[in-house]
Order: structure tokens, then C-alpha cells, then sequence
């Protein structure tokens, strides 16, 4: 009895420590599950945020392969802009060189401008000597003509005198010598221009004498030149003349 007793409790004893062993275990499983649970969850939304990234990815892939062409078409425009830089620098130092060649040709001008000038003034300096001589030639001229004709002027005089002495030998009477006289210093009175009035008035151009009134007409009537010589005169070169 005692030993049943005995086994009854041990087997009492085992059977709480089973169940106490079973429930142990049913916790364990219940955790267990709950934690496959929880992983199943993160599991999906593993795989969620796996094709959100897919997605990011495939949506950058297409933003890389756009920036991707965009630098291939800048690269082609660069390339043509090198192109046309090359080309205007070509052009630029194509330029430089005309430029320069047109510095060396007006440096050339203005050299030979000067050259020109520097002639030019030689050539004016030598046309004022000239003009100089001329003019002093001409001075000379007209000096030696105003002294031919008063050298003709002295030899009709001295003409007229050697007739006066042929005359007083040649003519026995007196009488008409001294009236061929008288007629010729009435003659030698008279204005050589009208023939009429006395002499009264004197060119100071010239100094030919005739009668005031000829002078003045011809200077009112704008002949304003001398009758014996041609003599140019003005309201200052005639002047009235007092014989008496
Ligand atoms: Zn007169
Ligand atoms: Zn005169």
C-alpha cells in the first residue's frame, strides 16, 4: 500500500512536471508562432519596400539614360562649337595679319604724304621766289618805259629846238621867228588835251600838265587815266596849278 501510495505520488509528481513540461512547451510554441507571424510580416514588407526600390531604381535608370543622352548632345555641341571656334579663330588671325598689313601701308601713306607736303612747300617757297622775281622784273619793266618815254619826251624838245635855231639861221627876219615863237610857248601853255584852255592843273602821278577842267571830267567820266601817258590816277593825284 505504502509503495502504491509511493508510486501514485511519483507518478503524480511526473505528471505535474509533464504538464508543467507541456504547458512550457505550448508557450514556447506560441511564441514561436507569433514570432513567424511578425517575420511573415517583415518579410512582406521586405519585399513591398524591394519593389518600391525596384521601382526607384528602374525610374533612375531611365533618368541616368535621359542625362546620359543630354550629354551626349552636349558633347556633339561642344564638339561643333570647337568646330566653329576653330574656325573664327582662323579667321581672327586671318584678320590680324589685313590689319597689320593695313598699318604698314597707311604708316607707308603718311610717310609719303609727308614726303608730298615737304615737296609741296619746297615747290610753294620756290613759286613766292619767282613770284618775287616777277614781280621785280616787272617793277624794273615799267621804271624802263617811264623813262624811255620821258627820254622821247626830252628828245622831241630838244627837236623842236634845234628847228628854232635852224630857223634863226635860215630866216633873215626876225619878226617871224619871234611869232613862230610866241605860238610855240602859247602852244607849250595850252592843255595838250582840249587844245583850248590854258594848262592849270598837274598829275602827281606823271607830272603832265593840262587844264583842270579835262582832268576832272575824265576823273567824273571814270577815264581816269592820263592823256599823254596813260598814267592811272585818283581824287588825290590832280591838283590845280598857279603859273602866275
Ligand atoms: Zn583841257
Ligand atoms: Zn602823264
Amino acid at each position: 500500500m505504502e509503495v502504491t501510495g509511493q508510486a501514485f505520488e511519483d507518478m503524480q509528481e511526473q505528471n505535474i512536471r509533464l504538464i508543467q513540461q507541456l504547458r512550457e512547451k505550448d508557450d514556447a510554441n506560441f511564441k514561436l508562432m507569433s514570432e513567424r507571424i511578425k517575420s511573415n510580416q517583415i518579410h512582406q514588407l521586405a519585399n513591398e519596400e524591394r519593389n518600391v526600390l525596384q521601382e526607384q531604381t528602374n525610374t533612375l535608370t531611365t533618368q541616368v539614360e535621359a542625362q546620359f543622352q543630354v550629354v551626349r548632345k552636349l558633347e556633339e555641341k561642344e564638339r561643333l562649337l570647337q568646330n566653329s571656334l576653330a574656325t573664327i579663330e582662323k579667321e581672327l588671325s586671318l584678320r590680324q595679319q589685313a590689319l597689320e598689313m593695313h598699318k604698314r601701308k597707311a604708316i607707308e601713306s603718311a610717310q609719303s604724304a609727308a614726303d608730298l607736303k615737304l615737296h609741296l612747300e619746297k615747290y610753294h617757297a620756290q613759286m613766292k621766289e619767282a613770284q618775287q622775281v616777277v614781280a621785280e622784273k616787272t617793277m624794273a619793266l615799267e621804271q624802263e618805259a617811264y623813262k624811255y618815254r620821258r627820254v622821247q619826251e626830252e628828245i622831241a624838245s630838244l627837236r623842236r629846238k634845234v628847228e628854232r635855231a635852224k630857223k634863226f639861221e635860215m630866216v633873215d627876219r626876225a619878226d617871224e621867228v619871234l611869232m613862230e615863237e610866241i605860238r610855240e610857248y602859247k602852244d607849250t601853255l595850252t592843255c595838250p588835251s582840249c587844245k583850248v584852255k590854258r594848262k592849270d592843273a598837274v598829275l602827281i602821278k606823271c607830272f603832265h600838265v593840262f587844264c583842270f577842267d579835262c582832268l576832272r571830267t575824265r576823273y567824273e567820266t571814270r577815264q581816269r587815266k592820263c592823256p599823254k601817258c596813260n598814267a592811272a590816277f585818283g581824287a588825290n593825284d590832280y591838283h590845280r596849278l598857279y603859273l602866275q
